[in-house]
């Protein structure tokens, strides 16, 4: 990147309000956009695009009807070709509206992970099998039903980069975190961070899929960029402190029922102590917007990755606790 340039983004950079609006585009830099999707109601993730010199790096796959919310957007500003769309993970609010972008010519690109994990869920595509999450969200979304899923076909197993002068773009994965294939997209000139949803702005953390432990060093290794804007898979954009709170949130949870599981807390004890795990976390103002639904998910397979068994079997008889230098042989 030369120098003037990066003055210049920087300049804009310093100027920027943050936008609070859904569906409505923001240039954070010249030629860099953010895309607040409509979570709330159509179950939209948020969108990046750059726009190169001769053509279009899409951040995201999004569902269906958001790929075509956001198509008019990016034409409105560019005729280039949307030639590259990036999953950030297999989740289908990311990677279900591939096939829009691949019909108007474009290459999903992910890492390595995303097509593993695609394999892993979607046996309706990979193995014609038994039906996946794909057919499963079909019954509930017109738009998945009317689509059909389409895997990266690009794939890096660390990083890879985008550059042409005009920017550069690098897609890292620095690990397990949300999932086993999360991306990140990183602008060093810019200094703006797209995530995917292994950070999230609001209560919107789904963690089933995810290592939370793994989770955390990920994210920690993100944080190393020292990025001055975080674009996020849901909610509003900000700078590092979006980063910093997601952490905190990870590893305020995590802390609350390490405690419990370390006393030797039976599953349905840490069912019942969900209210009080949520209103110590509600203590830390910065974390109270992580809390909301799901978050009994949250604490349960929390419980069970440090090796409690899952909620229903509510019956199970109090477990010892785990001696410290197991939970050490872990890490
Ligand atoms: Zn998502």
């Amino acid at each position: 990147m030369n120098l003037p340039y990066r003055l210049i983004a920087g300049a804009v950079l310093a100027a920027l309000p943050v936008f609070a609006e859904v569906n409505k585009p923001q240039e954070i830099a010249p030629g860099v956009w953010f895309h607040e999707g409509d979570i709330g109601r159509k179950g939209h993730c948020n969108n990046g695009w750059i726009i190169f010199g001769a053509y279009v790096l899409v951040i995201d796959g999004n569902f269906p009807s958001g790929a075509q919310e956001i198509i008019p957007k990016i034409r409105a500003q560019t005729d280039k070709p949307i030639r590259f769309t990036f999953d950030t993970h297999h989740h289908g609010d990311h990677a279900y509206g591939n096939q829009v972008w691949a019909d108007l010519g474009a290459t999903l690109v992910a890492h390595e992970g995303v097509l593993s994990e695609m394999k892993k869920y979607e046996p309706g595509y990979f193995a014609g099998g038994k039906p996946g999450r794909w057919e499963d969200t079909a019954k509930s979304r017109e738009d998945v039903a009317k689509s059909k899923l389409h895997p990266p076909t690009l794939l890096f197993p660390r990083q890879m980069s985008f550059e042409d002068g005009t920017h550069r773009v690098e897609l890292h994965h620095f690990g397990v975190a949300h999932t086993r294939g999360d991306g990140f997209a990183w602008l060093p000139a810019e200094r703006i961070l797209f995530t995917g949803d292994a950070c999230v702005n609001g209560p919107y953390n789904s963690m089933g899929d995810s290592d939370t432990a793994a989770w955390v060093e990920t994210l920690e290794a993100a944080r190393r960029l020292e990025p001055r804007f975080i674009c996020p898979g849901h909610g509003l954009m900000g700078g590092p402190e979006v980063l910093d709170n997601q952490i905190a949130y990870l590893k305020a949870l995590r802390s609350e029922v390490q405690k419990l599981f370390s006393a030797g807390k039976s599953p349905a004890e840490v069912k019942a102590a969900l209210d009080t795990i949520k209103s110590t976390i509600q203590r830390q103002e910065s974390l109270a917007t992580y809390l909301g639904g799901g978050f009994e998910s949250q604490v349960e397979k929390i419980y069970v990755e440090m090796g409690g068994k899952p909620f229903q079997s509510s019956a199970a008889p109090a477990r010892r606790p785990r001696r410290d230098d197991e939970v050490l042989a872990r890490k």
